[in-house]
């Protein structure tokens, strides 16, 4: 089987060919990063207009590099949702062109079960498994019982964990995306400012990382009214020791109430070293096999959604040309090979 995926939820405009859900054929990404820099945060607009401009380029390059005619795919897989809703619509709209042009048939991917599926294209998934998401938009503890099967069991309260680097990244004059850049000051720091952990309630697998972000504001606020000099590696060791902390800790209490027999981390923030390090040491420690894909699967990618439209295609799910972009789309499971909506 051939898929192709298609992903433009945000401000990446990407297209790939994977085989059988595990092997990637061709993987092409055209980042938008520079255009939005300068805003310190994707526009909206603009990311759609760059959407139009690079989806046809891009679907025929991830064909080229692939040597392949449309004729050899089996289906064409796109994020559905959640996403800007400009965005969703250029990349299903030219899923929709390509399919009816192709005869072959749609499906509608989760963008969120793309980051988890991009560790399918590294290893075999293995049931029971725990899926800590960490991304520019979501942060949630996921446990999957089989394929296609998504039990949420802790997310955010407020802001999602690359939200919260990215704000912080801001007040500290970091660029756009500011994720990167805190993560690299605080592996070169050689102190920390201790910032509050929120644990919330004993049993609770919710995060919340607003109050950080604010210690963190107030902290560099202070600083500037009393003419001190701030030291942005110890804040940014201190932010990101925080939030590694608590989603460590919350993972692996989660891991050993559900017995999985794998972790896997996936989204942008699952990019971050200080986090890779800390889960990996946790779970070696644990005993549990832990896994997360390598950078350029974490952040945003049309491989993992070929990969999840793989696995859907084979549960017997299929789209059809009334579909839309879904700025809201939950996170619903289809291993029953029916499309919950
Ligand atoms: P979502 O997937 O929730 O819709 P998104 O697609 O915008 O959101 P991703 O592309 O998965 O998010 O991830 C982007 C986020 O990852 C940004 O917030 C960025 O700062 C963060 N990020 C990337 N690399 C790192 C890193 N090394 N450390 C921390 N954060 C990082
Ligand atoms: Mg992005
Ligand atoms: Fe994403």
């Amino acid at each position: 089987r051939f898929i192709l995926g298609i992903e433009t939820s945000c401000d990446e405009t990407a297209a790939s060919i994977v085989k059988n859900g595990n092997t990637i054929v061709s993987n092409v990404v055209a980042s938008q990063i520079e255009s939005h820099k300068r805003f310190g945060g994707v526009v909206p607009e603009i990311a759609s207009r760059h959407h139009v401009e690079q989806i046809t380029i891009v679907i025929e390059e991830a064909l080229k590099q692939a040597n392949m005619e449309p004729s050899q795919l089996d289906a064409v897989a796109v994020t559905e949702g959640p996403g800007l809703v400009g965005a969703l619509l250029i990349g299903v709209n030219a899923a929709k062109a390509f399919a009816f042009a192709n005869g072959l048939p749609m499906i509608g991917v989760h963008h969120i079960a793309g980051h988890v599926y991009a560790n399918q294209l590294i290893q075999p998934m293995e049931f029971p498994l725990l899926a800590v998401i960490v991304s520019g938009g979501h942060t949630e503890i996921v446990l999957m019982k089989e394929h296609g099967e998504f039990e949420l069991i802790g997310e955010t309260r407020d802001d999602a964990a690359g939200e919260a680097y990215d704000k912080v990244a801001r007040v500290l004059n970091l660029p756009y995306p500011g994720g990167p850049h805190i993560d690299r000051l605080a592996h070169e720091s050689d102190g920390e400012i201790v910032f509050p952990r929120a644990w919330l309630e004993d049993d609770s697998y919710d995060f919340s990382f607003s109050g950080l972000k604010s210690a963190v504001i107030n902290y560099m606020h202070n600083a500037e009214q009393r003419g001190e000099t701030v030291n942005p590696a110890h804040v940014a060791a201190g932010f990101q020791n925080s939030v590694v902390e608590v989603l460590t800790t919350k993972a692996l209490r989660a891991a050993r109430e559900y017995n999985v027999k794998q972790v896997i981390a996936a989204g942008g923030v699952a990019a971050n070293k200080g986090l890779r390090a800390s889960l990996e040491q946790a779970f070696a420690d644990e005993g549990i096999p832990f896994y997360v894909p390598p950078l350029s699967l974490c952040t945003d990618n049309a491989a993992m959604i070929a990969a999840v439209g793989d696995s859907m295609f084979t549960a017997g799910v299929r789209g059809n040309l009334a579909m839309n972009g879904r700025p809201g789309m939950p996170l619903t499971s289809w291993s029953k090979g029916i499309a919950t909506e």
